[in-house]
């Protein structure tokens, strides 16, 4: 084993090597830390770190011991040692057989408190050790057991012991690894070994110059400290050095992939704003608000550069977005094109069309609707007019992407709600641009990300963010409320209704439940139908199963009023506009996450005086899902409250993460918590590029040879949305 450990440290042993070389690994080793934690290398186990940190610098005075800590140290006194039988019957000390004794029980103190030290196996000789008046140190997780407190299995030091470091790193692990004897200690070793194989001869990844102009510290202190920290200073500063790299090689390839497609690729030339644009804009029925004006500019900006325009529109429900997608096509369309708005669901499509018909009117540009219930003939109509180039804007669902679908000159796609789209949908969006180039595309999301998600999700895209509400929307008050209270509700909902007001109720629907979710439904719409029944009450549903024109029929008979009541599953969270209803009751609200409870809640509010969200929980909730409802219930700011989701989370698995993914993994830096370093990383990442964009001077060769690595070669966003 010397003799190969030798070897290696010659000859062979780099970040890249396989772990299987590492003394003790071996292929079947190397395999299982492979399947269960994705590494594969020494560089994947280098960059494997603690989660957190066992700190054996501290004694706690056993008064001070509570069941919540993780792991703590006590330096005690045994004051005596019980034996006990599998029966439970206390074993006399003086004739014991051990193969008897199930459980040894010392007490001990330290002049501040007593506790149970407990033993289950290794009993004898823990009966040797431990003698009443011998003093020890007891390393384990305090728990409470009928009101006393204990430790179960604790490690027993004599006092003064030296432990290897004073924090001694905690690894994540699985059932599979802890069986193969992949221990926290093994893992410990294998660090302990990687590091000193590795570290003489590796490599610094930051040039020297920005080590410096950021004070961080080298890369193999950093690694060594990281694993084996001599005190809580030098851990703060490797991992602030690690957290710093790891966010601004990101950024720097974000930023450089940007930088490189707004110099590459070419975009139509849209130099005037045009007729259509000045009329609508003229008879708006109201004022834009400052942020859709400034919006409207960046992307008139984009428009008319002669660059492809990849924005992203971030903005809340009901903050305007469909004006600004109206403004932006007749942009398309003044200046010879046509242009198209994606829609994610039928209802939705439809509602566009309605909508932007209306705008379009005094413009007398042709706009029409294309979705998968499109009868034969329409449709044969429609194609013509694309192709001919009478028909100007262009609505629809996915339906519009089809290979079928034939542009004269597609200038403008505006994309609503892009998670909901796949991938390669949108690909087919990009390929139908006019004459080789590729359209200008708008994506919109209702869905707030937080700041650093954006970066870092949308960081080569330009974003652009409504942060204002149109005036005149009014406040929403939310309420959280058990099944003791669904009597309650249906009264309130019957006052409103009497109101002249309309309500939605929503119910959950999630596609690994889904049978029993429609169940629900089900139920839940007999239920309504019977406290609100005929000739005083219609009611309405809308969900999944239905035919488009079931779905059509239900949701008109709800926009148009004859309906006071619309049951449905979420398909109605994607942007239907129904001024008039003032309640909003969510069934099973703690099944949904918080960013879709906030969308649907955005459905009410937009005329009524004053409008009400209630979110009906149902008998089991969990802490977490308890925090969402009352975080609903502080407030209606959709970023606050997408920063709070991510922090409870974690970004992968916000909305708008799960299907587009992160583009790659981090390591050791949260988008959650380092918000702060991730702001510093991205500015001096942009800082760098504006003084060498394609990072060919000399002295960041190091960082282009890093932007090299797999790793950042992740699939270019601005090529699919
Ligand atoms: P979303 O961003 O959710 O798509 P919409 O575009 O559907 O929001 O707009 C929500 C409502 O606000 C619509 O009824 C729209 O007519 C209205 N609206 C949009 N902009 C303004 C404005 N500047 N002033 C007043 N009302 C506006
Ligand atoms: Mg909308």
């Amino acid at each position: 084993m010397q003799d190969e450990v030798f070897f290696l440290s010659l000859y062979l042993v780099n970040m890249d090597t396989s772990i299987q070389y590492l003394p003790g690994v071996g292929p079947k080793r190397a395999q299982l830390l492979q399947t269960e934690l994705g590494i594969e290398t020494v560089g994947d186990l280098l960059h494997t770190y603690p989660f957190r940190y066992i700190d054996r610098s501290s004694i706690v005075r056993i008064a001070d011991v509570h069941p919540d800590l993780a792991q703590v140290q006590v330096q005690a006194t045994v004051l005596k040692v019980r034996l006990f039988a599998k029966n439970g019957a206390q074993l006399p000390p003086e004739q014991i057989k051990y193969n008897m004794v199930s459980r040894l029980s010392a007490l001990v103190s330290d002049g501040s408190g007593e506790m149970e030290m407990v033993f289950f196996k290794g009993v004898k000789w823990m009966h040797s050790r431990l003698v009443p008046g011998s003093t020890f140190v007891f390393f384990g997780k305090p728990q409470l057991f009928k009101n006393q407190l204990n430790m179960v299995h604790p490690e027993v030091d004599a006092p003064g012991a030296s432990h290897a470091g004073v924090l001694t790193g905690v690894y994540n692990s699985t059932e599979k690894l802890k069986t193969a004897g992949i221990t926290g200690k093994v893992m410990l070793k294998l660090m302990a070994d990687a590091l000193g194989l590795v570290l003489p001869s590796l490599e610094e990844t930051l040039p020297e110059y920005i080590l410096r102009e950021k004070g961080l510290v080298p890369l193999t202190y950093a690694l060594r400290q990281i694993h084996f920290p001599t005190d809580q200073d030098a851990l703060a500063k490797s991992s602030y050095r690690l957290k710093f790299e790891e966010l601004f090689l990101l950024q720097l390839s974000l930023l450089k992939q940007k930088y490189v497609r707004s110099r590459g690729a070419v975009g139509l030339k849209m130099a005037v704003v045009g007729d259509a644009f000045n009329r609508c804009y003229q008879a708006l029925p109201y004022e834009l608000t400052g942020a859709q004006k400034r919006v409207i500019r960046e992307i008139r900006e984009d428009m008319k550069s002669g660059h492809q325009m990849n924005r992203l529109l971030q903005g809340d429900v009901g903050s305007g977005k469909t004006m600004v997608a109206v403004l932006s096509c007749l942009i398309a369309v003044g200046n010879g094109y046509q242009a198209c708005i994606m829609a994610p669901t039928e209802v939705l499509a439809h509602q566009h069309f309605a909508n932007v018909s209306r705008y379009l009117a005094p413009t007398g540009v042709r706009v029409e609707l294309l979705t998968g219930s499109t009868g034969a003939a329409a449709r044969r109509e429609i194609h013509a007019g694309l192709q001919n180039g009478s028909v100007g804007v262009l609505i629809g669902t996915h339906a519009l992407i089809e290979d079928t679908v034939q542009f004269r000159a597609l200038g403008l796609a505006v994309v609503d709600e892009q998670h909901r789209f796949g991938v390669e949908q949108r690909a087919r969006l990009w390929n139908k641009g006019y004459g080789g180039t590729p359209p200008h595309v708008l994506v919109m999301t209702a869905t707030p990300i937080p700041r650093t998600l954006a970066m870092t999700l949308y960081g080569d895209l330009d974003v652009s963010v409504i942060d204002e509400m149109p005036p005149g929307r009014k406040p929403v008050t939310t309420l959280c409320v058990g099944e003791n209270k669904r009597h309650a509700m249906h009264n309130f909902v019957r006052d409103e209704i009497a109101k002249g007001r309309q309500a939605f109720i929503v119910y959950p629907l999630i596609f690994e439940s889904e049978k029993l979710d429609y169940k629900n439904l089900e139920l839940g719409y007999e239920e309504i139908v019977k406290a609100f029944p005929l000739p005083q009450y219609k009611v309405a549903i809308v969900h999944g199963q239905q035919t488009p024109q079931e779905k059509a029929f239900n949701m008109d008979a709800f926009v148009a009023g004859r309906a006071n009541i619309l049951v449905s599953t979420t398909v109605i969270e994607v942007g239907v506009d129904v001024p008039n209803a003032s309640v909003m009751v969510i069934e099973s609200a703690e099944r949904f996450g918080l960013s879709q409870l906030h969308q649907l809640r955005g459905r009410v509010g937009r005329g009524a005086e004053r409008s009400y969200c209630i979110l009906m929980k149902g008998q089991k909730v969990s802490k977490e899902s308890q925090k969402r409802l009352d975080l609903l219930c502080a407030t209606e700011n959709g970023f606050e409250l997408a920063e709070e989701d991510m922090k409870m989370r974690g970004p992968g698995d916000l909305e708008g993460t799960q299907q587009s993914g992160l583009p790659i993994s981090l390591n050791i830096a949260s988008l959650a918590k380092d918000g702060l370093i991730l702001s510093d990383a991205r500015n001096y990442a942009q800082h760098i590029l504006d003084g060498d964009p394609l990072l060919s001077e000399e002295r960041n060769a190091l960082l282009a040879q890093e932007l090299h690595k797999n790793k950042y070669s992740h699939q270019d966003f601005s090529q699919i949305s």
